[in-house]
């Protein structure tokens, strides 16, 4: 991986010319450019200059990069504990108990800042492997966690949205953090946060039965009185956690009450899951403009249940996606786009691949708003992008070779990708080459 991003403002602009496919930034779900000989232009500042199916005169002069892979925009996984990778693929428990046996002892750990920095360079590491260009990422209540996080997203240009995790009580001891030393080191954290670009701090309480109303209150206040912070937190996830909260907030009418009664819902909240939601809630959250994180993975893996889309769809609410590693089973978002699809087809519904695509791009661009800046590959954003080998597996460029449409290939990419030696073979991010499969190499 690169690591030193001092060279951001030392890089040549360039021309990456091959097939190309962005979604585009409207209002329509479904407008999107593809080229079979298209040309991506890159500033000296990491941003895009041009997109389109020739480089313009202006540009003739760049440097040319040539690339027989397809140039796609980097993903956003709007929902991941970078914490929970050790504990991905953990057998056999429903969401409490799988945070008792399995999340809340690995957690622990995180405050030994060794350890949490190799974590923190794995995880991003392996997140760039994937295409990942931008995440909103849950720590733990360590600040060693958190600033181990964000020294490894400045060194490897990673997009993050991140912030201390909110949690005294419902947890063991040492994963728990009493409010006034959470606030002393939530205030540190987002201080130390404001001189790394790439970079928005979110309150994070964890979810409602993890915190006092206390500490809800404080996380709420501090979002109120700061707009360049976001929210993020879990929602509706399960049914015997629904129970849980309602017991443990009796005067709440829903769970998202529970949120809203501590000014926790509100257009700057990402709300992960969102399975149990009843109409009330939805008529509430489509006028607050907060977004729900859709983790198909993490709902089939944990046995939680079934994302109803259409109820966020109709309603005009902003879905993004998540891999939610580790409830979640892989940070590959081609996975997570094909989970979304079965989910929904379990429910009666067809999701176009665009609609996927959507989500894990653009929707969660929005969702940590940002969509101005990331989430499609469009002049005067970030030149984050990813290339992918669609050539080298035999089966899989058939299928690619043999669809009539766009939509038809990259339905065959989402489901074939994982499975076959087709893969993402490099990853940009603010125009920089950050992560390159070595076997893969490609002459400039
Ligand atoms: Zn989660």
């Amino acid at each position: 991986m690169t690591t030193d991003l001092d060279t951001a403002e030392l890089c040549a602009p360039f021309v990456i010319q091959g097939r190309l496919f962005t979604l585009r930034n409207d209002s329509r779900v479904g407008t999107y450019d593809y080229f079979d000989s298209g040309a991506l232009v890159v500033s000296d500042q990491g941003r895009i200059l041009y997109v389109g199916p020739s480089v313009p005169a202006e540009y003739s002069h760049y440097r040319v990069k040539k690339t027989q892979h397809l140039i796609f925009p980097g993903f956003v996984d709007a929902h991941v504990h970078y914490p929970q990778l050790p504990v991905i693929a953990s057998y056999g428990a429903s969401l409490l108990e799988w945070l008792d046996k399995y999340t809340f002892p690995e957690e622990a750990k995180y405050s030994q800042r060794p350890y949490a920095e190799r974590r923190a360079r794995q995880f991003l590491e392996l997140m760039l492997q994937r295409g990942v260009t931008s995440a909103a990422v849950f720590s733990t209540i360590h600040q060693e966690a958190f600033d181990a996080l964000l020294g490894a997203a400045s060194c490897s240009g990673f997009n993050l949205v991140s912030g201390v995790t909110a949690m005294n009580r419902g947890a063991p001891d040492d994963v728990l953090v009493d409010v006034g030393l959470f606030r002393e080191i939530n205030a540190k954290a987002i201080e130390s946060g404001l001189c790394v670009e790439r970079f928005r701090y979110a309150m994070t309480p964890r979810f409602a039965l993890s915190c006092t109303e206390e500490m809800l209150q404080y996380c709420g206040q501090l979002l109120e009185s700061n707009p360049r912070l976001l929210m993020q937190t879990h929602i509706n996830e399960t049914e015997d956690e629904v129970l849980a909260t309602s017991n443990l907030f009796p005067h709440a009418t829903d769970y998202l009450d529970v949120y809203d009664a501590f000014g926790l819902l509100t257009g700057r909240s990402l709300f992960a899951h969102g399975i149990y939601t009843t109409e009330s809630e939805y008529e509430r959250w489509a006028k607050s403009g907060a977004s729900v994180i859709h983790c198909p993975t993490s709902n089939t893996f944990l046995g939680s249940g079934l994302f109803d889309a259409s109820g966020y769809i109709s309603r005009d609410i902003n879905i993004g996606m998540g891999s939610d590693v580790g409830g979640g089973v892989s940070l590959n978002p081609f996975v997570t786009m094909s989970e979304a699809y079965k989910v929904a087809k379990l429910g009666g519904q067809v999701l176009d691949p665009l609609q996927l695509i959507y989500w894990h791009t653009l929707g969660g661009a929005k969702a940590i708003n940002q969509g101005d800046f990331i989430g499609s590959l469009e002049p005067g954003k970030w030149a984050d992008f990813c290339l992918i080998d669609i050539t080298s597996d035999d089966l899989g460029f058939e299928v690619w070779e043999r669809s009539c449409s766009v939509e038809e290939k990259l339905f065959g990419l989402m489901f074939l990708l994982p499975d076959s030696t087709n893969k993402v073979v490099e990853t940009y991010a603010s125009g920089i080459s950050r992560w390159q499969d070595a076997s893969c190499l490609e002459s400039a």
